[in-house]
């Protein structure tokens, strides 16, 4: 496995793809436990990423990681703006000058975007948020050599599911209290969006 400058490119626009299909649904659970803009915040941000990395001439992962994290952090408001705009600045750094990036390369970009998110967000495994799906999907990489697309995708999809259940401990969601279970965190399916394409992308 390996990512170069035109997959995470293409990583990007599947993402924003999934979340355009989807801004209804992400706004309508967002809806349910917080103040039903998910799919607004999300849908704007990731088409001014398509537009920003479709427009632009990149040499590094790092760069077009930047990139995202630049624009999702000016253009995305409330708490997901700086929640992803943090993963991916981390992301970035950690990955900072590579033409291309390996399985393991990318497992400790993760790493440190879940750290970020959580010293963010203040939120652990377990808060009903994005880090629901993250910490599962920063596990995996660890644990595995070479990564199965298939299986990338599944364990975002359970992570994403198993949120249902949870009782919101950060976030809007958490005014809600024994209420907020029930309804998926909206965060976390949009998460699950972005790994499903990264899986599309390592299929290939
Ligand atoms: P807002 O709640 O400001 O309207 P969004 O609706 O765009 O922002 O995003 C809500 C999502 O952000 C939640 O579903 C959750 O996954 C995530 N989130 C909110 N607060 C936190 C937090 N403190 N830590 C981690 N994730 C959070
Ligand atoms: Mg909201
Ligand atoms: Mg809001």
């Amino acid at each position: 496995m390996e990512l170069q400058v035109a997959d995470v490119i293409q990583w990007m626009e599947k993402s924003n793809d999934s979340i355009q299909a989807n801004k209804d649904y992400l706004s309508s659970l967002d809806r349910a436990i917080g103040d039903g803009d998910h799919g607004i915040n999300m849908a704007r941000g990731f088409q001014e990423v398509v537009s920003k990395l479709t427009t632009s001439d990149y040499q590094t992962v790092s760069d077009v990681l930047k990139d995202v994290s630049m624009t999702l952090l000016s253009k995305v408001g409330g708490a997901s703006g700086p929640l992803f705009g943090t993963a991916f600045l981390k992301m970035s750094t950690t990955v900072k000058g590579m033409e291309k990036v390996d399985a393991n390369q990318l497992g400790e970009a993760f790493q440190e975007a879940l750290n970020g998110i959580k010293l963010r967000g203040k939120a652990n495994k377990g808060d009903k948020t994005l880090v629901d799906v993250w910490e599962p999907v920063v596990e995996f990489f660890k644990s595995s050599d070479s990564i199965d697309a298939n299986a990338l995708a599944e364990v975002a999809k359970q992570a994403m599911e198993s949120t249902k259940e949870l009782e919101a401990r950060r976030g809007r969601a958490a005014y809600l209290k024994e209420r907020s279970i029930g309804h998926l965190d909206p965060g976390s399916v949009s998460s699950y969006y972005i790994f499903t394409a990264l899986s599309e992308v390592l299929q290939k």
